[in-house]
């Protein structure tokens, strides 16, 4: 047994072409794949940003709508972060900005589960 690991068998193990691992760490909100764990965070974080977009995140989103509109049209136009919470809106049509600020801002006093 000792002789498998005399220094000349061990380096001929070291060369031998590594099979790329398959990627450890998958995104589940896109599918992304990553090997290590810092790259998948950094991806996250960059990508999904953990709950509550800003309120500036939300004003770009409402920026130039016209209403009356419906959560699908703002679905489509939301960024990513604001998406998952227009997501959580319920689905009709809101009739102007106060309509809209009104319907978000219930969602976020409601307690985050
Ligand atoms: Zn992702």
């Amino acid at each position: 047994m000792k002789r498998l690991l005399t220094p000349r068998v061990r380096r001929s193990l070291d060369d031998e072409p590594v099979h790329r691992p398959p990627l450890k760490f998958l995104c589940a909100m896109c599918g992304e794949g990553y090997e290590n764990r810092s790259q998948f965070e950094r991806h996250v974080l960059g990508a999904h940003p953990p709950r509550a977009p800003s309120a500036s995140d939300v004003a770009k989103t409402l920026k130039g709508l016209h209403f009356p509109v419906t959560r699908d049209q703002l679905t489509r136009r939301a960024e990513p972060r604001v998406r998952e919470l227009i997501q959580q809106l319920p689905k009709r049509e809101f009739r102007s900005v106060t309509d809209l600020t009104k319907a978000l801002k219930a969602l976020k006093d409601q307690p985050i589960g």
